[in-house]
């Protein structure tokens, strides 16, 4: 039987996770289907509900819904419970009426980072710009950095995020006053959808630095600032590739190879 899989979000029309674990489950022979449902804002429980009633197996789970995804969870694995984080962005649902969280953003981001990229985290100096459910949900994947510093509009959500962070220095920050350079700068703020311009100097990029950014799909400010500031510079495509994989293998005990894929949805 056609196994069923779907991802959740409000908005989902533009969602890749269609396309991509399509072609994963193309490429190992896997026997199912995955589709996008659009949640209205105040539906998501009845949407997870709905998927069960219907013998769904598992969900992948987008903006707004990670945070509410998390307490609909009688399970939870230890990513979608470090640093704090409460969110989840993969549900496998059982039989015994278990419904099981795990949050693959953090490990998509790494190896994006590290494998695709070919930059390492150990020993980096890294700024992590935001401190909204993606930069909570990729923290735990930092180990080994030398020192991380979190930047926020809302300083104090930046401290809150800081004190989650025991195995190495870190420190908040406003984005006014950021004045050194770092190895390696992650935007995981929302400003990307926006086009909003953060208040950045161009004195944060090192002469090596990996500029990354989370968003995908056009070339934010962000990325344009870094460029011209000498950065190396990197969209979240392979991120998002990364987590997708990730999902697909704890839902299929399969690893699908992600270089196509991304090359794929790089070429459309
Ligand atoms: P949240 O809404 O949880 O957090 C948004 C963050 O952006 C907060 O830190 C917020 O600051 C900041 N922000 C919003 N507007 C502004 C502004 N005008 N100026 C400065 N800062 C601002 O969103 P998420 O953390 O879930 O997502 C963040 C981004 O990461 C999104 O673009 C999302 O698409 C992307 N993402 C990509 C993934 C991938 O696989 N590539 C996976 C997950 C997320 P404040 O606290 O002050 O409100």
């Amino acid at each position: 039987m056609t196994d069923k899989y779907a991802v959740i979000g409000n908005p989902i029309a533009h969602s890749k996770s269609p396309q991509i674990h399509s072609e994963f489950a193309r490429q190992t022979n896997q026997d199912m289907i995955y589709e996008a449902i659009l949640a209205p804002l105040d539906g998501f429980e009845k949407a997870v509900g709905d998927l069960i009633a219907q013998g769904y197996k598992g969900a992948n789970v987008t903006v707004p819904f990670k945070f509410e995804a998390f307490n609909t969870c009688n399970s939870l694995s230890a990513s979608a419970m470090a640093m704090g984080s409460k969110a989840v962005n993969t549900l496998s649902f059982f039989t015994n009426s278990t419904i099981h969280g795990d949050n693959t953003d953090g490990i998509g981001l790494r190896r994006d980072i590290e494998q695709n990229i070919g930059v390492t985290i150990e020993k980096k100096h890294i700024l992590i710009l935001g401190a909204g459910g993606a930069a909570y949900g990729v923290m735990s994947s930092l180990a080994g950095a030398s020192s991380i510093t979190i930047a926020n509009r809302t300083y104090e959500k930046a401290l809150q995020l800081v004190m989650e962070i025991k195995d190495c220095e870190a420190k908040a920050s406003t984005f006014e006053s950021l004045e050194k350079p770092y190895d390696l700068i992650i935007n995981a703020t929302s400003t990307g959808l926006t086009d909003t311009v953060l208040p950045i100097s161009d004195i944060i990029f090192s002469k090596n630095c990996l500029a990354y950014d989370m968003m995908y799909g056009r070339e934010t400010h962000f990325m344009k600032q870094a460029h011209a500031a000498g950065a190396k510079v990197a969209d979240g495509l392979g991120m998002l590739v990364e987590q997708a994989a990730e999902a697909f293998y704890i839902w299929r005990g399969v690893r699908p190879e992600t270089a196509p894929v991304i090359k794929m949805l790089r070429n459309l």
